[in-house]
């Protein structure tokens, strides 16, 4: 059954079941989002993607919202403004003021809808956490001062790659995404696939072989698919002039998970200049050889097994 609503003066016919977002997308209007992820159950948590809905008591949540017949949508109110500059002030209260050498500048969501919608780091000064930042494994880099909470690392890594190695810790102020017991990434469960880091909207999950390669803006970039297995997984080259600069994980349409293998033979395959990779032995990253690194198929084998349950 197809429901016939209006969104910005524009009327449209959906299928039934499909949310504002959705619908709305379909109409070119595009609603910010930071926890909305089509590859995970619905969440609504960050709630950025609100609008106004003609009769609604409140303002709604677009990603989690059916349309209805003879729906009336306004995606761009003055109200919604106003709701979505308030959360932005919120985020930004206690967020780090670190754009200038943020690697995440110039495709952090954070960054871009504050620039929208015109809100600034002086316009509520909160309290800010002064978390130690995590970078002593050799793949991942975790800055928990610049996470926003929006769940997408939690839920992509137990919904999508099925490791559920994240999880939310404390209340309040004090909430945080952490490892069990809130040990490093590299003493945890985690095989370091990047699928967190592909969906983090933000500079708090960053993939620590791309830092100080460039900013967004100076680098050129093309998407390979990887042929290391028959997943056919999207890895996102970065190239700077003539130089390919980095290789990373590009988060999946399909919602598929990762792996490592894939991105270190992609790095060789392509990078003009290789870091050297590392794999765990007896619990500890070290430095090792392209041959070894890239015998160790036993990640690739678990992918393929859980695509075929
Ligand atoms: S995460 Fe985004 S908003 Fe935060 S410092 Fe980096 S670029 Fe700026
Ligand atoms: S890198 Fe992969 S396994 Fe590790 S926390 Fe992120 S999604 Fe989970
Ligand atoms: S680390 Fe990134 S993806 Fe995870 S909750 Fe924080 S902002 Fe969201």
């Amino acid at each position: 059954m197809s429901i016939s609503l209006t969104i910005n003066g524009k009327q449209t016919k959906v299928k039934e079941g499909t949310t504002i977002l959705v619908a709305a997308a379909e109409l070119g209007f595009d609603i910010p989002t930071f926890c909305y992820d089509p590859s995970l159950e619905l969440y609504g948590g960050c709630r950025i993607c609100v609008v106004e809905v003609e009769g609604a008591r409140n303002l709604v949540a677009s990603c989690t919202t059916p349309v209805s017949n003879g729906m009336v949508v306004h995606t761009e109110s003055e109200k919604v403004v106003e709701a979505r500059r308030n959360i932005l002030r919120l985020l930004l209260a206690n967020h780090p003021n670190d754009c200038l050498t943020c690697q995440k500048a110039g495709s952090c969501k954070l960054q871009e809808y504050a620039y929208k919608y015109v809100v600034n780091f002086q316009d509520h000064d909160g309290e800010r956490h002064n978390y130690a930042i995590e970078d002593k494994n050799p793949y991942i880099v975790r800055d928990m001062n610049k996470c926003i909470l929006c769940g997408k690392c939690v839920r992509s890594c137990s919904q999508v790659s099925e490791r559920r190695v994240l999880t939310f810790a404390n209340r309040g102020i004090a909430t945080k995404v952490v490892t069990s017991f809130d040990i490093p990434y590299e003493d945890s469960s985690c095989v370091h696939c990047y699928r967190c880091v592909t969906v983090c909207p933000v500079g708090a999950l960053m993939d620590k072989r791309a830092l100080g390669t460039g900013r967004s803006w100076d680098i050129e970039t093309k998407t390979i698919t990887c042929a290391f297995c028959d997943n056919g997984c999207n890895f996102e080259v970065g190239m700077r002039g003539k130089k390919v600069v980095y290789v990373t994980a590009k988060s999946p349409d399909k919602g598929r998970p990762l792996c490592l293998k894939g991105k270190l033979g992609n790095e060789l395959k392509y990078l003009d200049d290789p870091k050297k990779p590392y794999i765990k032995k007896d619990g500890k990253f070290v430095e090792s050889t392209w041959s070894e690194a890239l015998e160790l198929n036993e990640i690739v084998e678990k992918i393929i097994s859980l695509e075929k349950r």
